[in-house]
């Protein structure tokens, strides 16, 4: 399935044959790879290596810096198709959104070759005569990319793309569900290297590995910055270990998104939005749909017209023409089905939700999306289970509808569909929502690079991507230079 897809990608066959740790698809189940996965010692060599490649990268004039990643962008250009098609075999999108994936790749290569001549400080008025100050960005040091399995290339690539033009040399460690994807991205990477002709060898490494690889990257001091996406449980671990010995991190984890429905809403923008997010990516997107808080007065005809346009969704191989791909795996069917039951003996009325096509795919896991209509926001609602489970909780008045928003524990994104000024401009306002993205009028999900990416709370409050994120990926300097006859101390202070 998968060996002229990676040949064309530039990937050894020996890199995902001769392992002893299987791939899977989860299109049918089968095994398609094997791969080596590489440990605690491993790890430890790459972050050597790319030390040294920092040491002579930081130099490098930024916009030149820019030109491996503007060359990186067009590589990519070249291999979209062959790479989205790996992401759908991989992470099981469909072939609209596994190009998706890879053009957010493209985009976010084009922002950051701009950036590469804009990474501006500031020149500061000083108290004393004859002295100027100004801020300066630096390059940081080496970056540990840690990644989920949902997002294989693109979250590697915004976060590499801002690393490398400010300066950083870069150590990557995918999802051990996506190995795969991660290998053809270093392939590619490789390939705008050779073209680029004079970087330091090391510059950006893949290291794949499980848990333990990630935490060697987490607890070693000269990863100055830790980049990591996937779940809560995931940063509760990570964030303190890189805290303890005084590292940043940037943590995109779990979210729990709404959409407030209020009832002066165009209804036929809302459900198409509603069905993007609650269903797109089988409800496996950090920014999916979770919870539709839709005013009582026009509760059943939305729930009557999202059920219908679940009954139309195509779901089976995500190759072909259809809407709704697989889960990743056993496990995260087994949540869903767990979540499910919980919401029912929570006071839920649930619709759908059962496997589908297990005849055809006995070890591959589709599943009907689901609507669970909730009496409250209990326990289950407020937790994030990774798979397509719209919670529908009912409102009668605005403060309800945004008290319900917020009131979980997770803070990514949100959205409102209203026609009502007052209504969408509070729901972005200081008292609105409390999310890091908050939309009016379009779904949860599908952020554009332009835009800071990340969450509040539970979320992590990392921010990935567009505005000034590439801040996060610099070290800030404020220097001061005197250039007159005098010592003047600062605050008027008299030394003699
Ligand atoms: P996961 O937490 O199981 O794994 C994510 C990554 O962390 C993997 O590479 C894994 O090997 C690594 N990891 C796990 N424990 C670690 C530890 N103790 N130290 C170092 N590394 C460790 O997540 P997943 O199932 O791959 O992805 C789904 C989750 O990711 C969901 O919760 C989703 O919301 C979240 N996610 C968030 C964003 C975002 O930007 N906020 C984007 C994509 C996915």
């Amino acid at each position: 399935m998968v060996a002229g897809l990676l040949e064309r990608l530039g990937v050894a066959a020996a890199a995902y044959t001769q392992g002893d740790y299987p791939v899977h698809t989860p299109i049918d189940g089968s095994q398609i790879a094997s791969v080596k996965l590489l440990g605690k010692a491993e790890t430890i060599a790459r972050i050597d290596q790319a030390q040294r490649a920092f040491e002579a990268w930081r130099s490098v004039p930024a916009p030149r810096r820019g030109e491996l990643v503007r060359l990186f962008g067009e590589v990519l250009r070249e291999h979209k198709a062959d790479l989205g098609e790996l992401v759908s075999i991989e992470a099981g999108k469909i072939t609209q959104e596994g190009l998706g994936e890879v053009q957010e790749m493209i985009d976010i290569c084009d922002f950051a070759v701009g950036l590469s001549r804009q990474l501006y400080g500031l020149t500061i008025a000083s108290e004393r005569p004859g002295h100027h100050m100004r801020e300066t960005w630096h390059p940081l040091g080496v970056v540990g990319v840690i990644s989920a399995f949902n997002f294989p290339v693109a979250v590697w690539a915004w976060n590499t793309a801002l690393a490398l033009v400010a300066g950083n040399s870069v150590v990557w460690k995918p999802s051990e569900k996506t190995p795969l994807t991660a290998l053809a991205c270093q392939a590619l990477f490789e390939k705008a290297l050779k073209a680029f002709g004079d970087a330091p060898a090391g510059l950006a490494q893949l290291v794949i590995g499980g848990r333990e690889a990630g935490e060697a990257m987490v607890d070693d001091p000269r990863v100055p910055l830790v980049s990591a996406t996937g779940s809560t449980r995931m940063g509760r671990e990570v964030g303190p270990r890189v805290a303890a010995r005084f590292g940043r991190s940037i943590l995109e984890l779990g979210g729990n998104n709404a959409m407030i429905l209020a009832p002066s809403a165009d209804l036929d923008l809302a459900v198409r939005g509603i069905l993007f997010s609650a269903v797109g990516t089988a409800g496996q997107r950090c920014t999916t749909l979770r919870r539709l808080i839709v005013h009582r007065s026009i509760k059943d005809e939305v729930v009557a017209r999202v059920k219908a346009a679940y009954g139309k969704v195509r779901i089976g191989d995500p190759r072909k023409d259809n809407l709704v791909g697989p889960l990743i795996d056993k496990q995260s069917f087994d949540a869903m089905q767990g979540a499910l039951a919980k919401a029912r003996d929570e006071g839920g009325q649930v619709f759908g939700g059962e496997r589908q096509l297990a005849d055809q795919y006995p070890n591959a896991y589709y599943v009907s999306p689901a609507i669970a209509e909730m009496p409250a926001q209990s326990e289950v609602v407020r937790h994030e289970t990774f798979a397509p489970i719209l919670y529908v909780l009912a409102y009668d008045d605005f403060e309800e509808a945004l008290r319900l928003n917020n009131e979980v524990p997770q803070g990514l994104s949100s959205c409102i569909f209203t026609t009502d000024i007052r209504e969408a401009e509070r729901f972005q306002s200081a008292s609105g929502s409390d999310c890091g993205i908050a939309n009016v009028n379009i779904g949860t999900s599908g952020a554009e690079i332009g835009g800071a990416f990340g969450g509040e709370k539970e979320t992590g409050g990392g921010r990935e991507s567009g505005s000034d994120a590439w801040k996060g990926y610099m070290r800030r300097q404020t220097n001061t230079v005197n250039y007159s006859r005098e010592l003047p101390l600062a605050q008027g202070i008299v030394f003699d």
